[in-house]
């Protein structure tokens, strides 16, 4: 097996704001796997707070790519261990490795890896849309400029409740809210019944990812379903998030790839909470990974190529939300050639 990766820093249509901070470009870790002339690709964008650049994951597959390529290749899930042990601290690269390795292995059977896991893609969700945080001006414009049945509205700053009020005032949509860790409890305690009659469907990350003690008396009271992002990174956190959250934001890239996402999508059903499938700014490529997945969940955020001004791959698209499914193997993506 041969290891190419590439990196790249993709504009955003607009500056995109969250309770975090704003950023205009995302910058992405692409992989390659050659595997007898069938390619693999797998992607990881680098999120800030995760504290994994681009940099950590081009130099930990620099000085252990050697392992990486002398892997016997046979199935991905086999392929996800010996990642996790090569590389422990950075899910993010070995979200990259596991992805490309379901592509090539979709592309060795013939079959996208929906159909090899027996899924039925009329069962997916639609998407939802994001629109960061802005003036109220620039949110209704972005909101007009993307007519889409659900959106889901970044919140968690001062002025919100107002910013969900007005945008209310310009669409019948569905709305979602994310916080991203952004709200005290009194303030989540107060806003949320508010942001209930404004047609709000559920609440994402209202607290601060640790505040596990907040969590049992917002869980308590909460009007919305609760959905933990932050709370939820890797597997060990979903027994965790259980009974203090009504469900669980799962993204591939902070849980390390499409394997331990199939794993917690288990888990989460086994102990009957809710499963949202979302995504942190991937292109077209991360995107179909999530898209493979989609039948399983209850709420789809995937909007990544949506938000990007530039994308490098092709086969994953939306119509007014619905996904469309290429008849392409793998992750069902062409990629531009590295
Ligand atoms: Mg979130």
């Amino acid at each position: 097996m041969q290891v190419k990766f590439k990196e790249y820093n993709l504009p955003f249509h607009h500056p995109f704001t969250i309770s975090k901070g704003t950023k205009t470009h995302q910058p992405t870790f692409v992989v390659e796997l050659d595997y007898f002339g069938i390619k693999g690709y797998g992607e990881a964008p680098a999120i800030s707070y995760y504290n994994i650049p681009v940099e950590k994951i081009i130099a930990d597959i620099e000085r252990k790519k050697m392992f990486v390529e002398k892997f016997s290749f046979s199935d991905p899930e086999r392929y996800w261990h010996y990642l996790h042990h090569l590389f422990p601290v950075n899910s993010f690269l070995v979200c990259a490795l596991d992805m490309a390795g379901w592509d090539l292995f979709g592309k060795l059977k013939g079959k996208q890896l929906h159909q090899l896991w027996g899924l039925d893609t009329t069962k997916s969700p639609i998407t939802d849309y994001t629109i960061g945080i802005d003036t109220i001006e620039n949110m209704v414009a972005k909101m007009k400029e993307k007519p889409w049945p659900v959106y889901k509205i970044k919140v968690g700053v001062p002025g919100d409740l107002e910013m969900v009020t007005e945008l209310r005032k310009h669409t019948d949509a569905i709305f979602r809210v994310d916080a991203n860790a952004g709200w005290t409890l009194e303030e989540a305690m107060q806003k949320i019944p508010l942001l209930k009659e404004l047609g709000v469907e559920l609440v994402e990350q209202p607290l601060a990812k640790d505040d596990w003690e907040g969590m049992k008396v917002l869980f308590a009271t909460s009007v919305l379903p609760l959905i933990a992002d932050e709370s939820c990174v890797t597997e060990a956190d979903v027994e965790k998030c259980h009974a203090l959250f009504h469900g669980i934001n799962i993204k591939l890239t902070k849980c390390s790839g499409i394997t331990p996402a199939r794993r917690m999508i288990t888990q989460a059903r086994a102990l009957g909470i809710q499963i949202m499938l979302g995504c942190m700014n991937e292109t077209s490529i991360g995107t179909a990974a999530i898209a493979q997945l989609a039948p399983l969940a209850d709420y789809v955020d995937m909007d990544g190529p949506l938000l990007l001004a530039e994308d490098i791959a092709t086969g994953i698209s939306f119509d007014n939300g619905k996904i469309i499914y290429t008849d392409l193997p793998g992750l069902g993506v062409a990629v531009q050639p590295f």
